[in-house]
């Protein structure tokens, strides 16, 4: 702490002078406000994407992938990041020259400390992959109508941040001694008596990796590595289907002895969304019991026998994002049961790769309600009176006798009647 004071005190002339280097929070693309994560999150993209492996023939892309590391160490750790807010470029140099702590790494170490594989991406040879890593998570059917941005958790194995992959306490690596460096021990066996062999056996003392450590780090006990929950960022797109797999290069499981293979995310449908959920519905909308068929939607309205018989009725469904659904009947017009009616464009927005874009109109599939009419269990008994002499007189004057007119006998025929007459 001394020492950042007097850091500070011999920069106070320097304060307005460094000005020329490119703004460290502008390089990773954050602003000053900026939390740890997200400068970790910044790195991570722009690394990979500027990293000269990917970039062979862009010699701009090398400059970049330099900046973007030094902008990461000015910034991740707390100390110089507060110099750097203060004082610039000049500050940090200074405080390099005095000997502080931070900055100097190789960028291709602190690549490889984020996605292994000693910094490197290309397709070198013998260069191994990690496996991809799949997860799936849940997503409610109201986020793919909308879309959100949200994140969820997956327990990693990173890069111990401590000893930075080497598993030493003091983050040195030696040579092994009982195979110096080579990982294999040649080791005699008799096959017979009077017969020997030489048998090359990977060598036990390093695991074959032809390095060793005195103190072994106490944050992975040696192994180099950590698990530990990791948040990630997820993107759900308007009308994303269900079942749509979004890959994340390079984010799996990372070890200083490969490359970081991909997490891929499944994006799966609710089945059930939870009904006093706060966070599946917080608007108590109907439309989180729509059923999705693709881009349409699927809701099944519930009419009473009057409303079916005689019309005169209204309903308002609230959609997924609240706005009101109408449907209604006129006096008189009759809705059979089990009618299906198609309100068109009120179904999921149609996926675009061109998503909420101002040149790009969203298009909907179509909503389908169907009806189901309900009649009463029981009715009171002048009610029902008055109903049935109602039915009669309509009846007698105009009705329809669907049995009459189906052509099936008036008496019914059994079985062995009808063999009888044969
Ligand atoms: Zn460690
Ligand atoms: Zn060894």
């Amino acid at each position: 702490m001394r020492l950042l004071k007097t850091v500070l005190l011999s920069l106070l002339t320097l304060a307005q002078v460094a000005l020329c280097a490119e703004d460290y929070y502008k390089v990773l693309g954050v602003d000053k406000q900026a939390s740890e994560r997200q400068i970790k999150s910044a790195y991570r993209q722009l690394s990979k994407k500027y990293h000269p492996d990917k970039n062979p023939n862009d010699p701009s892309a090398h400059d970049k992938f330099v900046q973007v590391s030094e902008a990461y160490e000015a910034l991740s750790d707390a100390e110089s990041r507060q110099i750097y807010d203060q004082y610039g470029h000049e500050g940090l140099k200074q405080r390099q020259q005095q000997g502080g702590g931070g900055g100097g790494h190789d960028p291709f170490d602190l690549f490889g400390r984020f996605f292994g594989g000693g910094g490197h991406f290309g397709n070198q040879p013998g260069q191994r992959r990690g496996h991809n890593v799949e997860v799936k998570v849940p997503i409610s059917l109201r986020d793919f109508y909308n879309g959100r941005t949200t994140e969820f958790q997956w327990n990693k194995q990173e890069i111990c941040e401590v000893c930075e992959g080497t598993g030493a306490a003091d983050r040195v690596v030696h040579t092994c001694q009982a195979c110096a460096g080579r990982g294999v021990r040649t080791v005699r066996q008799q096959l017979a008596p009077g017969m020997v062999t030489q048998v090359q056996m990977q060598c036990d003392a390093c695991g074959g990796r032809g390095k060793a450590i005195k103190h072994r780090c106490s944050a992975c006990g040696g192994e180099r590595v950590v698990r530990k929950a990791t948040t990630v960022s997820l993107t759900i797109q308007r009308g994303m289907a269900d079942g749509t797999r979004i890959a994340y290069e390079n984010e799996a499981d990372a070890s200083p002895d490969y490359v970081a293979g991909d997490l891929i995310v499944t994006l799966l449908e609710k089945e059930h969304p939870d009904l006093e959920s706060e966070e599946d519905n917080p608007d108590r909308v109907d439309g989180v019991f729509f059923r999705r068929a693709g881009d349409d939607l699927l809701w099944r309205e519930v009419l009473s026998l009057r409303e079916a018989l005689l019309g005169d009725w209204t309903r308002n469904l609230t959609h997924l994002d609240g706005h009101v659904v109408r449907l209604s009947r006129p006096r008189g017009q009759v809705i059979q049961p089990h009618h299906v009616e198609t309100v068109v464009g009120e179904g999921m927005p149609k996926w675009h790769e061109d998503g909420d874009s101002v040149y790009h109109k969203t298009e909907y599939g179509n909503l389908f309600v169907e009806y189901v009419v309900v009649l009463p269990d029981q009715m009171e008994s002048g009610m029902e009176k008055e109903l049935w002499a109602l039915f009669e007189k309509w009846r007698a004057k105009k009705g329809v006798d669907l049995h009459e007119d189906s052509g099936r006998p008036e008496k019914p025929v059994m079985r062995d009647q009808e063999h009888d007459e044969l």
